[in-house]
């Protein structure tokens, strides 16, 4: 697919929310308004099921992020209607990416993810795919049937990583190490898939360096994307029986977004950021309780980089690592390291 052109609008974006939202970088990239349709084909998790693990990460209560986990099950077909119709409705969406969210979203044989995938993108709509997944749960025959649909298709393969250190992995039960998303992230690279990798910020025990050694790693892998999230503490988890033991504190939305804009200017200015909060569902949430909404915590983020006078990117350094990336992706082809405005 054509590649963004971009260094003025990249600069534009820094310039007005100090970091590059997605949402601008699909305005700039389609000429028709592309929204993301959540999707739940009915996988499960290897750290649920017993397969590398039992119980799951010590946070997950997937119900509460992936509200359609708890709602009767529908065909990829019929969500993908369903989901349509939602956000012509509401968002006057026209085009739509199928964006595989629940659970692990390659955790079957190559055979059966083609027929997920190809009922998504059949239809005429859809003009991409978002996958989420384990970074242990991806092999070459997996990534190279994605990879086949990067002809035609806008393709992310989102990864769950968290924290970098094994420590924190270990404590909140992930089931892998950081090695499995280096791997992940090497075999990635490979192919023309965009990848995103997902981040939360406030872990058990994590110092503020903790986090920002993530952050350093993360700016290195020449990848496409980042999500956010600040751990938050859901209903019927490992982590609320933590929490009431008194073994576990949330962050304060202050304290969040002083640790979001610190992370943020260590990413690179061109990698898209996907989320800035993480998303519960209102019933399932115990702690932390922010008056504020995503829309204000967001705003929040913003200005406080303007009163910083940084953006995303203002404390990253090129290194020889991302400059020798063998990534092919659409958006690595723009990748640039300097900015002015
Ligand atoms: S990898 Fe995701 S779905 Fe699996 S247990 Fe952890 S949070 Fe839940």
């Amino acid at each position: 697919m054509e590649k963004l052109s971009v260094l003025k609008t990249q600069s534009d974006y820094l310039s007005k929310y100090r970091f590059f939202p997605f949402s601008e970088y699909l305005k700039e990239k389609f000429p028709f308004k592309v929204h993301k349709i959540a999707l739940h084909a009915g996988f499960t998790c290897p750290n649920r099921d017993g397969r590398v693990g039992v119980g799951g990460c010590t946070y997950c209560a997937n119900e509460s992020f992936s509200p359609n986990v708890k709602e009767p099950y529908l065909s990829i077909k019929e969500q993908i209607q369903k989901g349509k119709s939602f956000q012509k409705q509401r968002y006057g969406a026209e085009k739509f990416i199928a964006y595989f969210q629940s659970f692990t979203n390659t955790y079957a044989d190559v055979n059966t993810l083609k027929v997920y995938y190809e009922e998504a993108l059949a239809d005429q709509d859809v003009i991409g795919l978002s996958i989420g997944t384990r970074p242990d749960c991806i092999n070459e025959e997996t990534l190279n049937l994605i990879n086949t649909y990067t002809e035609k298709y806008h393709v992310w393969i989102e990864y769950g990583l968290q924290s970098i250190h094994d420590e924190t992995l270990k404590r909140v039960n992930r089931g892998h190490e950081y090695k499995s998303f280096v791997d992940a992230i090497n075999l990635t690279k490979k192919t023309c898939i965009n990848i995103c990798v997902h981040v939360i910020l406030g872990l058990p025990l994590e110092t503020c360096d903790d986090m920002m050694k993530t952050a350093d790693a993360v700016a290195e892998m020449g990848i496409q994307g980042i999500k956010l999230h600040h751990l938050y503490v859901a209903k019927n988890t490992t982590l609320a029986e933590e929490y009431f033991r008194g073994n576990v504190k949330t962050l304060d939305v202050h304290e969040y977004v002083q640790l979001v804009a610190d992370f943020l200017e260590r990413i690179p200015p061109d990698v898209t950021v996907q989320r800035l909060v993480g998303d519960t569902h209102g019933n399932f949430l115990i702690s932390p309780v922010w008056k504020a909404s995503k829309a204000g915590i967001t705003a929040m983020i913003t200005q406080e980089l303007e009163k910083r006078g940084t953006c995303q990117g203002a404390h990253y350094t090129v290194s020889a690592l991302t400059n020798n990336s063998s990534q092919k992706s659409d958006l690595n082809k723009s990748r640039f390291h300097t900015m002015e405005f």
